[in-house]
């Protein structure tokens, strides 16, 4: 590490002595301490100081242009923020759709006026983002959606439905994609179109999932006015923004996996297993130590090789097909700790809900449940498998 870095870390350091909450020390990974934005979100005191704090300082989007109310850092630099949050098990001090996936989009593919119209507002957290891609007849064949926009001079008048938008329901804008020309090839009559959840005509229900938690909707869309300043690139060029817009959310779900929490998620996962076969210094049990042993290596390898890719997108690469290696192996890692968890832990693993269980393992069943969902959400295990064949690998059809 060069000096100019050792004393940025220095001074990073000690503004997280004095603007990072006690209370949120030790909470890196709680789900309950994690802070979306948005104006439906209810901040604690402790979450409100640290996203203030952080807004102030440039630290909710480290690597932004200043302009917008980032840090203008270097990849270093803000690499290193992250890394020194983490180390006291702080939760990021601002998460979402707005700061992964529509906030790069939008600094790649965005006019001036939409860059200024919406990056001060996701870096601040104003605003909360969701998704809206997929539809009942259009998931992993994405390129086939309906969901209309019909030309009306200077907007458009959408008209279809969208599902599995993952919080919609606390979301206030929407980036969706929408069809402008039926008649052109499935992808060219494609365009990315920006929404406030505000408009009239938008109708948002949760859907439950089989965890029992309501993380995602249906969103029905019934004549919404949607100006056409709010078109992202051209009007039925929006198949390229889209597919840029996956290979963020892909990293932002590996990342996720192989995010240097490991080491806390290794400690409960050990401490799992010492209650469960005994702590005499060695696990009893020889099956599931190894399978222990094994996941507790393939994190550890995950962490260093999404760190070793990140390191190389210091000089400005973009998500690029290999993005789509770490969504599945990330993911599949993901579930097979799960399921170890849930082996760990034998019939106790059962319980859905009932004073018979801990909380915690309640907890562990509905996350297991809820992981099911990670190698589908963002595309598929089969779909990147096949573009990893076709993109990575470059075989034939
Ligand atoms: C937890 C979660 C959150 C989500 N959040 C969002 C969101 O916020 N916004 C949003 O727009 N969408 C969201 N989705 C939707 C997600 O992107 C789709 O579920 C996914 O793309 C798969 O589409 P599908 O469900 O229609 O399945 P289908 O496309 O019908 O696929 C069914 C099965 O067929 C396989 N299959 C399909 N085509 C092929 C092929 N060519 N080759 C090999 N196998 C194939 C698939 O792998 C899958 O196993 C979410 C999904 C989940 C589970």
């Amino acid at each position: 590490m060069t000096t100019a870095l050792e004393a940025f870390r220095r001074d990073v350091r000690a503004w997280l002595e004095k603007a990072a909450p006690k209370g949120l020390r030790g909470h890196g990974s709680d789900p309950d301490a994690q802070i979306w934005g948005g104006k439906k979100e209810r901040r604690s005191p402790d979450q409100e100081a640290w996203l203030r704090a952080a807004v102030e300082r440039g630290f909710t989007a480290p690597t932004w242009p200043k302009e917008f109310g980032g840090g203008g850092l270097g990849k270093e630099e803000g690499a290193l923020v992250t890394s020194e949050i983490r180390r006291l098990d702080l939760p990021a001090p601002l998460t979402g759709f707005g700061l992964s996936m529509i906030g790069p989009t939008l600094l790649q593919y965005g006019t001036e006026q939409q860059k200024r119209d919406h990056l001060p507002k996701i870096i601040r957290g104003e605003i909360r983002w969701c998704q809206g891609y997929s539809e009942p007849n259009a998931g992993s064949d994405l390129a086939s959606l309906q969901c209309s926009a019909a030309d009306e001079g200077d907007h458009f008048l959408v008209n279809g439905q969208k599902t599995w938008t993952s919080y919609g329901d606390k979301a206030d804008w929407m980036f969706l994609l929408v069809r402008t020309d039926p008649a052109a090839k499935k992808q060219q009559g494609i365009t990315f179109i920006l929404l406030d959840l505000d408009t009239p005509g938008v109708t948002i229900r949760p859907i439950r999932l089989i965890s029992g938690a309501s993380p995602f909707c249906e969103t029905f869309l019934e004549n919404v006015r949607i100006s056409k300043q709010n078109v992202v690139t051209d009007i039925n060029h929006g198949w390229t923004v889209a597919k840029a817009l996956l290979g963020h959310e892909r990293e932002m779900i590996a990342a996720v996996f192989g995010s240097g929490r490991n080491a806390a998620r290794a400690d409960s996962v050990v401490s799992v297993a010492k209650r469960h076969l005994g702590d005499t210094g060695r696990l009893s049990d020889p099956v599931l130590r190894d399978r222990l042993a094994q996941v507790l290596m393939d994190e550890k390898c995950f962490e260093l090789t999404v760190q070793r890719t990140a390191d190389g997108a210091r000089a400005g690469r973009r998500p690029g097909p290999e993005s789509s290696l770490f969504k599945v192996y990330g993911t599949e890692l993901n579930q097979r700790r799960h399921e170890l968890l849930c082996s760990l832990r034998g019939p106790e693993s059962l319980g859905w809900e009932g004073e018979g269980f801990s909380e915690d393992a309640l907890q562990q069943t509905r996350d297991w449940l809820r992981s099911r969902g990670n190698t589908i959400e963002g595309g598929t295990s089969e779909i990147q498998l096949n573009i990893i064949a076709k993109r990575v690998l470059g075989l034939p059809d």
